[in-house]
């Protein structure tokens, strides 16, 4: 089964992903949405399917589980 990057919309081939909070990623767009930096599996924000940094959600949407 071959996933969508939530990141570039391209698909994700078994050999090239980077799986995080139930995604499937490149593991060169597991960055921030808003800033780019490069996000560790497992451990970023999410919202409307796009990664975010912790910085970024808490500036964009608040506190986590706050909307
Ligand atoms: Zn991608
Ligand atoms: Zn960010």
């Amino acid at each position: 089964m071959v996933g969508y990057c939530p990141t570039c919309g391209k698909p994700v081939y078994f050999g090239e992903k980077k799986r995080s909070l139930g995604r499937d990623y490149h593991p060169l767009c597991l960055k921030c949405f808003r800033c780019k930096r490069q996000l560790t599996a497992g451990q970023h924000a999410e919202y409307d399917e796009k990664p975010f940094c912790s910085n970024c959600y808490m500036k964009l949407f608040g506190p986590r589980g706050n909307r």
